[in-house]
């Protein structure tokens, strides 16, 4: 958010692995998914040749809700720090 010196950029794989407590597997990490509380270990965190974060939830979630819903969480922890 703009403005808001708090408030970082885009979620790294490690904040999002953090957020959702995520368990290494194979290939990635799996998780609880962040949007629904039914979608219990359908989320999976990656990370392309870049290093970018790749969130996928087998519940549907689209990419955009989860890190959404992942920013306001790590956002929110910042502001009460
Ligand atoms: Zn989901």
């Amino acid at each position: 958010m703009p403005g808001h010196p708090k408030l970082r950029g885009p979620l790294t794989v490690k904040e999002a692995v953090k957020l959702t407590k995520a368990r290494k597997v194979d290939k990635g990490w799996r998780a609880n998914c962040p949007c629904d509380p039914d979608h219990k270990d359908l989320l999976k965190i990656d990370k392309n040749s870049e290093g970018a974060l790749l969130v996928y939830c087998h519940g549907r979630c689209s990419f955009y809700l989860i890190t959404r819903t992942l920013r306001e969480q790590r956002d929110q922890s910042l502001i009460c720090a």
